[in-house]
């Protein structure tokens, strides 16, 4: 594949927002963030230890009553605000994502307009709407109502590969509902929050009210976790990860939403429109390197369409356009993180140990004849049965393994027979078809016909080891509240 050259963003150094002022971390210490597409540091970031941690989380929580207390019309002004300069900064917001993780600018503006689209929904909802009368045993003469209130301080917890939008999942609706954050970004993608939190303050939120530390998960993500005056953690990341910290806040009985990873099953029958999967399969696989807890990473095709539809997967994958991720043409970039990129290639020689055909792709991409960075060609592995571990981890890269089914019922029953669920996708022009395989396929968000779409009203999380809790719609403000129960009885 022939890669482009391409420029990055001049060199960049970054402090945290702490209490609505930049800080450094008060040990000194700074990390560096590497562009995976030059393979140069760009960025040098502040890596907070457990003091900086818990100086957030008390501004946070000192900010607190202020927040929580402000009319709802106030505070959705403020979510509007940011918006529109999200909006205005959105060219530059993408550059620096892309810069930090390798992923298309076609993709990064996506997420940018992804986001400022979550900040405008939750600006326009109404958090407390689920607050009721409870009618009462009309004996009693008591009136009981309901409130629904903030939590308090809410940790979020964001991985590297869509940034800014997995983040307006979360900050949207707390903020909405009157929670104040403490936001954690990945070590590799920290740049663009910290950009988003120069538009915090050109914004006018009140100081402590979004606040932003960096360093490594392991320790200040792991501090976070582990604060006593955290009443709630939204994670995004590894079921590895995401174990510890469900663990870390059993201890203080802290409130967690997990949103993990998948092995999403794509499924193909005979009578679909065959143009119209091919595209979105494919994208819905490629997509961010395969990089995305929605990637569709097993391909479910029936019998009589297997070999033609595979042939016409290795034609699509084979003229995607590799190269400078700031390209607007680019399709696919390099993988985020040299540990990323050598879990896909072990992967691959282990999906062929197991006895997978390699249909396409395999191996690092070349640029003059070299290896290229951290690009991985888009791999294809045919011939998997959903026994091999191939098809049964997530492997977080551009790899796509195509198992074939017979009958609707035995793709059912592939498609459910993981530890994930996450999405799956089907394409049928039947309805009876459709309908019925989204009632049986155990996964949080069901794709007929189509293939990664969200939207900021709608539910979106997992079943099974993916997770628990759910971001946007009404739900992910239930995520962020709860709720009191008053009693009213007549005072004399
Ligand atoms: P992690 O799950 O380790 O990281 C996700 C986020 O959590 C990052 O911000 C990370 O910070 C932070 N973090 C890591 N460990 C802890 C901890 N103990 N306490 C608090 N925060 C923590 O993902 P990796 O980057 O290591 O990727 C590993 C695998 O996770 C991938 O191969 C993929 O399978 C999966 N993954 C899934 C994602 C999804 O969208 N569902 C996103 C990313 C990864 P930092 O990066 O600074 O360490």
């Amino acid at each position: 594949m022939l890669l482009k050259g391409g420029a990055m963003p001049a060199q960049m150094a970054y402090d945290m927002y702490i209490d609505g002022e930049w800080a450094a971390s008060h040990a000194g210490r700074t990390m560096t963030s590497l562009n995976p597409y030059s393979g140069e540091a760009w960025a040098s970031i502040q890596a907070a230890d457990e003091e900086d941690v818990d100086r957030a989380v008390r501004a946070a929580q000192r900010a607190l009553p202020a927040w929580r207390d402000l009319p709802l019309a106030s505070r959705a002004q403020l979510l509007r605000r940011l918006a529109e300069l999200m909006e205005e900064s959105s060219d530059h917001l993408a550059t620096i994502d892309t810069t930090d993780n390798g992923k298309p600018v076609s993709q990064t503006n996506g997420q940018v307009r992804n986001a400022v689209a979550t900040l405008r929904y939750f600006a326009s909802v109404n958090p407390v709407s689920d607050a009721r009368i409870i009618s009462d045993d009309q004996q009693s003469g008591l009136l009981n109502f309901t409130r629904v209130e903030p939590l308090g301080v809410v940790a979020m917890i964001v991985p590297w590969n869509s940034p800014l939008s997995l983040a307006s999942w979360k900050l949207a609706p707390a903020l909405i509902a009157g929670n104040t954050v403490v936001w954690k970004p990945s070590e590799h993608t920290s740049a663009s929050t910290l950009e988003v939190a120069r538009l915090v303050a050109d914004a006018g939120f009140p100081p402590g009210v979004i606040n932003v530390v960096t360093g490594e998960g392991a320790t200040a993500g792991a501090f976070l976790t582990r604060h006593p005056l955290v009443a709630k953690i939204s994670f995004t990341g590894g079921t590895v990860a995401g174990r510890d910290i469900a663990s870390a806040a059993a201890r203080n009985l802290t409130r967690v939403s997990l949103e993990l990873g998948g092995k999403s099953a794509q499924i193909v029958f005979a009578d679909a429109n065959l143009d119209r999967a091919l595209a979105d399969a494919v994208g819905g696989m490629f997509t961010s390197t395969g990089q995305t807890c929605v990637a569709g990473s097993r391909l479910l095709l029936e019998q009589s369409i297997h070999d033609d539809f595979l042939a016409r997967v290795i034609d699509r994958v084979r003229a995607m356009r590799l190269g400078d991720p700031l390209d607007p043409a680019t399709e696919m970039g390099p993988v985020t993180t040299r540990a990323q990129f050598e879990t896909v290639q072990r992967y691959v020689e282990l999906g062929l140990q197991e006895g997978a055909t390699l249909a396409y792709g395999g191996t690092p991409a070349l640029r003059d004849g070299q290896p290229a960075g951290l690009f991985y060609e888009p791999t294809v592995l045919s011939d998997v049965t959903n026994t091999m571990q191939v098809a049964r981890d997530e492997i977080f890269g551009p790899v796509l393994s195509v198992i074939r089914f017979a009958d609707q019922d035995e793709a059912i029953s592939i498609a459910n027979d993981s530890r994930y669920g996450l999405a799956a996708g089907i394409w049928t022009r039947s309805l009876d078809r459709s309908l019925f395989c989204a009632r049986k396929l155990e996964a949080g968000s069901i794709w007929i016909n189509g293939y990664r779409r969200f939207s900021p009203s709608s539910p979106f999380g997992g079943y099974k080891d993916s997770g628990y809790g759910r971001e946007n719609g009404i739900e992910a403000l239930r995520e962020y509240s709860q709720v009191k129960s008053i009693w009213l009885a007549p005072g004399d």
